[in-house]
């Protein structure tokens, strides 16, 4: 599909956008049952770009009630695997049709580049949806090896109803990452997205209609974590929730959990992931744009973000001034621009709290070697400057906690011993990388990181055919590859006598 190429040319059709800002419950758009709604805010500019329903407890118990309806008479969850692939694949199909419109929901409504939202999100969106809808047909269950007089099968069914609730800094993929699988395993979905990019989820829910899938399958409910959210977690109708989110939240949602009806979770929560680099990296220029793009891709509000660059000493100076002159690339710019490589902040929090650890990285005896301002002030958005900090040790704030956000904190080390030490020195373990050209010094690294994904001479490497999660409060459960699936179906033993 042909996208447009100029800044004016998607600002055009920004204009000419017809948002839909209602819930979405049993197959068409509704208010909330209060009647209120919430502003929904440009980053870029600050400006209102719609007010949508603001859903609380009524709402999501009203789309609970769909989407058990919606399994229980089995319009979804009954439909021959072949009849779900073909409804999934035209829902991929329509993806791509609207990517234009879907990219610039996401870049509206949360700042990212729209080089990034039409040329990265959506494409993988539709992606993630085609996969899942191709996989589900060819999954098998098996028989065990039982005694002669028996007949033991292990099937897979789904769970029932299961909620998502993602964050927002890829709307549509963190949604697709739980829908794909738990619609092609035939469950009944309620999707509550960030209050912060509420936007594309809703349009996905009316292109899924069009698709094909029956009504009440999927609900979206926007709304507010403590309200929607809660309500959500603490349902007994949900049987499954699969979340992605701050570990803060993840950790509510197993305490709801466990107030209701032992729902099952699965949690993919933040990381400050170790991006190694050793004096023997087979080349500094690509590790310095690898770790650069780790750091500023999608503003740094990304959970695997290589945040603590850990460099041996003798080339850690080389290493920083490359990464500095990345960082002086990326100014930020309008997200609309397909030229800017670095867009606003989701919001003023969000900008806030970056500046806020900017501050206390300076006040803690970080080095800041680049960066470390607002930026854009007139433009009313929210944006922070590609930021890297040296000097930086394992026990300061700026290399502990998630600041989701274009801040590199750079730790130097000795050598490998101590680079993993500080590398699995924390509480999360999402991703980690090491480039070095010694392999018998790469393989045993990559065992001993304590991470759900280790890459080697890489960062970023990414496909929907593996698994992603986390270590530690990280997460539990994967999403993407033929694991996934497992979150949003149980086995039935059969266990026939004859
Ligand atoms: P968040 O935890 O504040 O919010 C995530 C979702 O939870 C939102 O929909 C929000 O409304 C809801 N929520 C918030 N408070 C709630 C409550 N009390 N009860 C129920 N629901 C509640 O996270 P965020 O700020 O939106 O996103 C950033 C976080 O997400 C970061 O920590 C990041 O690392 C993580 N993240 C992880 C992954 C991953 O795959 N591991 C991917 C993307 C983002």
């Amino acid at each position: 599909m042909e996208l447009p190429e100029t800044r004016q040319a998607w600002a055009t059709l920004a204009d000419s956008l017809d948002i839909r800002n209602r819930a979405f419950i049993d197959g068409r758009y509704v208010d909330a049952a209060s009647g209120r709604a919430f502003d929904c805010v440009n980053p870029a500019t600050g400006e209102i770009i719609t007010r949508v329903a603001e859903c609380d407890s009524e709402d999501v118990d009203r789309a609970i009630q769909s989407a058990r309806a919606s399994f229980e008479d089995e319009r979804w969850a009954g439909m021959d695997p072949r009849a779900r692939k073909t409804v999934l694949l035209r829902l991929a199909a329509l993806i791509e049709e609207h990517r234009a419109e879907l990219a610039l929901l996401e870049t509206l409504d949360m700042g990212k580049p729209i080089a990034d939202s039409s040329g990265v999100d959506i494409p993988l969106v539709a992606r993630t949806f085609g996969w899942y809808a191709e996989a589900i047909d060819k999954l098998y269950g098996e028989t065990a090896p039982t005694a002669d007089n028996v007949l033991a099968t292990i099937t897979r069914e789904p769970i029932g109803v299961v909620a998502a609730v993602v964050p927002w800094n890829f709307p549509l993929m963190m949604a697709a990452w739980k829908l794909g699988p738990a619609l092609a395993a035939g469950n009944s979905v309620v999707l509550k997205p960030a209050e912060q990019s509420p936007l594309s989820a809703l349009r996905l829910a009316e292109l899924a209609i069009e698709a094909g899938l029956p009504e009440g399958v999927l609900n979206v409910v926007p709304g507010f974590g403590p309200t929607a959210g809660k309500a959500l977690g603490l349902h007994m109708e949900v049987d499954a929730l699969a979340f992605t989110g701050s570990a803060e939240v993840g950790k509510l949602f197993l305490q709801y959990a466990g107030q209701s009806n032992m729902k099952h979770i699965a949690l993919e929560c933040g990381g400050k992931s170790p991006n190694i680099v050793l004096a023997d990296a087979p080349d500094l220029d690509q590790a310095a744009s690898a770790a650069a793009n780790a750091i500023f891709f999608n503003q740094g509000e990304v959970c695997m973000s290589g945040s603590r660059l850990i460099v041996e000493e003798s080339i850690c100076e080389e290493m920083i001034e490359r990464i500095v002159a990345h960082a002086r690339e990326r100014a930020p710019g309008d997200p609309l621009d397909p030229a800017t490589r670095l867009g606003a902040m989701v919001d003023a929090d969000q900008m806030e709290r970056v500046l806020g650890y900017i501050e206390k990285g300076q006040a803690e005896g970080a080095r800041l070697r680049v960066g470390g301002q607002r930026s854009r002030v007139d433009s009313g958005g929210s944006f922070v400057e590609p930021t890297v900090f040296d000097n930086v040790s394992g026990s300061m704030t700026i290399a502990r906690e998630e600041i989701f956000g274009p801040v590199l904190a750079t730790i130097p080390v000795s050598g490998v011993d101590e680079a993993l030490a500080v590398a699995n020195d924390s509480p999360f373990g999402l991703a980690a990388a090491i480039w070095t050209r010694d392999i018998s010094k790469a393989h045993p690294a990559a065992r001993r990181l304590r991470a759900g994904t280790v890459w080697v001479n890489c960062y970023d490497d990414d496909d929907i055919t593996v698994p992603f999660g986390g270590y530690k409060q990280s997460g539990i459960g994967r999403d993407k590859s033929l694991h996934a699936i497992d979150k949003y179906t149980q086995t039935k033993t059969t266990w026939i006598r004859f």
